[in-house]
C-alpha cells in the first residue's frame, strides 16, 4: 500500500504501488467519464499548486483533481509571489506549512528542488516536474493510458523518440515501465540521449526503424527548445526529416499500436500532424488520464497521512 508522505519520483516506487495508483485512477477516470465530478475524498483539505515553470495540462489537471475530490485548490504563480522578491524555497515552504496546507504540488526548473521542499515541510509534496529529472505523475498517466488499451503493461514494447536528454518524462517512464515489465526502446540523435540510459534498462536503438519495429506504443517527446544548448542537431527541419515520426514510419509499429505524447507538441517536428491526429493517437485521452492519476495519488497520500 502507498505509504508515502511525498510523491517525488518513480525511481524508488514499487510495482505494487504503481498498480495501486493505476487501479484507483482507472476508477476515477470511469467516474469522470460518467460525468461524476463531485467527490469527497479530500474534503476539508488544501492543495497548493506552486509552479516555477510554465504549464498548461499539469497545472490545470492538478487543480481539477483537487477540486473534484472536494479540496480547496490554491494556485501560486512564482512570478507574482514573494519568490519574485527573493524568498528561498525553504522559507516559502515554511509559510505554506504555517498555513496548514495539506499538499504542495511543485514544478521547478532545478532537479531535486521538490526533494528539498519535502524535507522541510509537513505537507505532502507532489513533484509536478523538476528540471530534467522526473515527472512522476506524467509517467503514471502514460501508463494508465497504455494499460486501459492493453489491459496490462507487462511485455509491451514502448518506443520513445525525441529529446530524451532534456526529458523528465522519459526518465520517469523508463523507471515505471521497467518495473511493470515493459520493454523501453529509445531513439534520438546521439547528442539527445544521456549516457547511462542503457544501464537503467532502456534499449538504445540505432534507427527509427529499429525503435518502431513491432512497438505497441509510440511515444513522441518534445524537443525542449527552452533547455537546448547549441549543437545538439543542425535545425528543426533536419531533426524532423531524420528523427521525427511520420505515418509511413508509424506503420512499422504493430497494426494497433497507439501514439502518445505528453504535450505540448511541436507539430511537424517530433511527430507529423498525420501522426498526432491519427485515429490511433491517444494524446487527448492522456489528458483525462492525467486528472484521474492525480486524483488517485492525492487520495492515496491522504489515506497514508491519516494512517489508513
Ligand atoms: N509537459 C511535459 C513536461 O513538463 C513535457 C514537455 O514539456 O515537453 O515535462
Amino acid at each position: 500500500m502507498l505509504k508515502r508522505k511525498d510523491l517525488l519520483g518513480l525511481i524508488d516506487i514499487s510495482a505494487e504501488e504503481i498498480t495501486e495508483i493505476l487501479d484507483l485512477a482507472q476508477e476515477f477516470k470511469n467516474r469522470i467519464k460518467r460525468g461524476e465530478k463531485k467527490m469527497n475524498h479530500l474534503d476539508g483539505k488544501t492543495v497548493t499548486i506552486l509552479f516555477y515553470e510554465n504549464s498548461t495540462r499539469t497545472r490545470t489537471s492538478f487543480e481539477q483533481a483537487a477540486k473534484y475530490l472536494g479540496a480547496t485548490a490554491i494556485n501560486i504563480e512564482a512570478s507574482t509571489s514573494s519568490v519574485a522578491k527573493g524568498e528561498t524555497l525553504v522559507d516559502t515552504g515554511k509559510t505554506l506549512d504555517a498555513q496548514r496546507n495539506d499538499f504542495i504540488v511543485m514544478r521547478h526548473p532545478m532537479g531535486g528542488a521538490p526533494y528539498l521542499l519535502a524535507k522541510t515541510v509537513k505537507a505532502g509534496v507532489l513533484n509536478a516536474g523538476d528540471g530534467i529529472n522526473e515527472h512522476p505523475t506524467q509517467a503514471l498517466l502514460d501508463m494508465l493510458t497504455m494499460r486501459e488499451v492493453y489491459g496490462s503493461l507487462k511485455g509491451l514494447k514502448v518506443a520513445i523518440l525525441g529529446d530524451i536528454k532534456h526529458s523528465r518524462v522519459a526518465k520517469s517512464n523508463l523507471f515505471g515501465l521497467k518495473k511493470m515489465g515493459a520493454e523501453v526502446a529509445m531513439y534520438a540523435p546521439q547528442t539527445l540521449i544521456p549516457k547511462g540510459m542503457d544501464q537503467l534498462g532502456a534499449k538504445i536503438c540505432k534507427s527509427r526503424q529499429e525503435a518502431l519495429d513491432g512497438a505497441d506504443v509510440v511515444m513522441g517527446l518534445r524537443i525542449q527548445l527552452e533547455r537546448q544548448e547549441a549543437g545538439n542537431f543542425p535545425s528543426l527541419g533536419e531533426y524532423a526529416a531524420n528523427y521525427g515520426v511520420n505515418e509511413e514510419l508509424l506503420s512499422l509499429a504493430k497494426p494497433n499500436a497507439i501514439v502518445l505524447h505528453p504535450g505540448p507538441v511541436n507539430r511537424g517536428v517530433e511527430l507529423t500532424s498525420g501522426v498526432i491526429d491519427h485515429e490511433r493517437s491517444h494524446i487527448e485521452d492522456q489528458v483525462l488520464s492525467g486528472v484521474a492519476v492525480r486524483m488517485a495519488a492525492l487520495t492515496l497520500m491522504n489515506e497514508a497521512r491519516r494512517g489508513n
